[in-house]
Formats: structure tokens, sequence, C-alpha cells
């Protein structure tokens, strides 16, 4: 059992326990916390903030986080069971969803983890793995025709500025061997998380149907993406099935895990990519380990609250790293938002860049929690 600070009751028993953990496993990355954490966290915009939870117990209480030199926030206090240093959840890389189960062994500590094995190189390879779309005549993804097509975009939607921030389709990179490496990149981190891509939400047998995804039902209601932005993905989501992918790269390393940077500037208010994934109700998902579930609908009926779970059928947004947006530090960080929306009367959640990314930056978007669901910056 990974182990918290604070609890002095069960931490005698788990310092036993400590003895006698098995020899380490390589730690699964993990980014988010747990949606029954996130839910029972969340609060209501202009909420009064929670009291402070007063500390408790002794037992821990000159534990300090190796990264942060804090002890404060205890109870997101991990403490490895090789070296007995404490380090916050939050403060790891990726951020730990909640206490692991089973024994926690700190950067330091933990094994290296296993080897990625690349995707290969090879166009067709890459062509069937993302199902793109090929051209008639030569049988290889269409070149960027489009781009012209995403220039005049942009031109207007400079017109457009002043009333209403729009959102802007991405640019793919020109250099079609550079595309190849970036999508490679992705059937990298995706076959080596069995995950098989997938770029819209998908609605599997025994979880919940398509039906059950109905914005009007989110509690509060929620904003309607207008006609142009919808038009924006619609673009996105065509050059996408003909190989034109946004400019990034997921690169893995073994403290962080898959993460995702962009391969070339970025301006703000480009669309990155739609988070999907099969959709489920949350009830079913509440105690999933799964580190990368995301919220869909809220409803005001708990068994009728929806999740997107990637963990079978995905694209790059699950590899994209959430911040904590508890700390001044983690919204430092943050480049993309995570936006939900009403389309064609269903939700859906876009990730958007929300300041200008630099070429070899790393993406983190806010995590999509309850006090962050309803952005009024799109509203007139
Ligand atoms: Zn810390
Ligand atoms: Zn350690």
């Amino acid at each position: 059992m990974g182990r918290r600070a604070p609890s002095s009751t069960s931490s005698p028993e788990l310092r036993r326990k400590r003895t006698a953990a098995p020899a380490p496993e390589p730690p699964t990355p993990r980014r988010f916390r747990s949606m029954a954490d996130v839910m029972r966290r969340s609060r209501p915009v202009g909420a009064p903030p929670p009291v402070a939870r007063a500390r408790e117990e002794a037992a821990y209480d000159a534990l300090l986080c190796d990264t942060c030199g804090s002890g404060d926030r205890d109870d997101e206090l991990l403490i490895c069971d090789r070296c007995d240093r404490g380090r916050h959840t939050f403060c790891l890389r990726p951020i730990a969803a909640k206490v692991p189960i089973g024994p926690w062994f700190c950067p330091d500590c933990a094994p290296p983890a296993k080897p990625v094995k690349g995707f290969p190189m090879k166009q067709t390879k890459i062509v069937d793995f993302f199902r793109i779309q090929k051209d008639d005549q030569d049988g290889v993804p269409a070149k960027c025709r489009l781009s012209q097509d995403v220039r005049r975009r942009r031109k207007r939607s400079l017109v457009m500025h002043k009333k209403r921030r729009r959102i802007l389709p991405f640019v793919p990179t020109e250099d079609r061997a550079r595309r190849l490496k970036q999508m490679a990149s992705l059937a990298t981190a995706l076959t080596s998380s069995k995950t098989e891509f997938s770029n819209e939400l998908t609605y599997m047998p025994n979880m919940a149907p398509r039906s059950s995804n109905q914005a009007r039902l989110e509690d509060g209601g929620m904003q309607v993406l207008p006609k142009e932005d919808k038009e924006t993905i619609e673009l996105c989501r065509t050059m996408q099935q003909r190989g034109e992918c946004p400019p990034l790269l997921v690169v893995f390393d073994s403290h962080e895990g898959f993460t995702v940077q962009a391969d070339a500037d970025i301006k703000d208010m480009t669309f990155i990519a739609e988070y999907v994934g099969d959709v489920d109700y949350l009830e079913n998902r509440a105690n999933d380990d799964c580190d990368c579930i995301m919220t869909l609908l809220l409803t005001a009926d708990p068994s009728q609250r929806l999740v997107i779970c990637p963990d079978k059928r995905g694209n790059i947004s699950r590899f994209i790293s959430g911040i904590n947006n508890h700390t001044p530090d983690g919204k430092k960080k943050q480049n993309v938002k995570c936006v939900r929306y009403d389309i064609d009367a269903e939700s859906h959640v876009l990730l958007v860049a929300c300041r200008d990314i630099a070429c070899g930056e790393k993406l983190y978007y806010d995590y999509n929690g309850y006090e962050h669901a309803y952005p009024t910056h799109h509203f007139l």
C-alpha cells in the first residue's frame, strides 16, 4: 500500500509493512487525480475556499517534501517505501493521481522504467496505424494542400479578433519527414500504452450509450461552440485524416513518462486536440486506477455523470500533462486550456493553446475540474 503521511493510526502498521515490501516494480506513470478525488475536492465557481484541515497527527510532522522542501499539505505527502523520504503527489512528475495502490518508491529509488520500443518510422505503417486517407493517385497521404485554407482562415480570424477570440486551426509542419517523425512518436506512445488510436469519442457496449451524452443535461448549462469555431475544429479533423497532424512530439523520459512538446511555434488560441476515449458513467469509474480520466458531463443526477476514459482508445491528448491548478507555480506552467463545449447538442472537451507556445516547450493543461468548467472569456 502506498503511504500517505498523516495517518498516525495506520502508520505503525504501514511501517511494519514497509519492511516486508516486495521488490520494486517499475512505477506506472500517473498524471491525474482519480475522478472520485476530483469530484470530492471540486467546488462551484465563486464558492469560498475550503477551510484548511488542521494537522491531526504528529507521527509524520517532521516529514518534508524532497522536491519543494515543504511539509505542508501532508495529506498529499507520499513516503517512499525504501528511503522513507517524502514527496508531494503534486510535486512528482508526472503528478501522482492519488496514493498509489501497492508500494511506492520515490524517483531516486524507483527502478528505471522499461525502455520504450520505438514505432517503425515507415510511412506505410504510420498511414495504417492512424488510418490516414490515401491519395487516389499515388497511395501516399495528401501533402499540405490545406495549408492554403489554414492561411486564409487565419487572416479572416484576425479581422474577427476584436469581437471575440476565435479558435485557430493548428498549422501542420510542412516537411513531410518531420510530420512522419511526429506521428511515429505518438504511435510509439500509444503502442506502449496499449491504446488504439482514435480521434473521436467512442461509445462501447456495456458503457454509457451515445444518447447519454446530452450537453443540455449539464448542471448549470454548457456553452455552445460558435459556428466559426466548429468549422475550425472540423477543418482540423479533416487535416488529421489526411495525415496533417498538429506539430507535436510525444517524448518519453523515465521520470516523467510520456509528455507532449511543441515541435513548432504554436500561437495562442490554436486548437491542439479533442480529448477523446471511451465514454463511460463516472460511477462505473469512480475507483478506476486509470491515470487519464477526464470529465465529460456533470449532470445534477450523479448517476448520469460522464467521463472520458482513454485507456483503450485515444489520441495525443492523453499524453499531455495536467498541471496542479491549486498552486501559483502550476498555473504559471499552463499553456493549454481544457474547455468543454456543446457541439451538436453533445459535450466535447477541447484542448486549446491559452498563450503562444514556443517550439520545444512542453504542453501543460489546466485540469478540467469543476472549478474551471465555465470559462467566461468566450462569452461576449
Ligand atoms: Zn512538495
Ligand atoms: Zn526513495
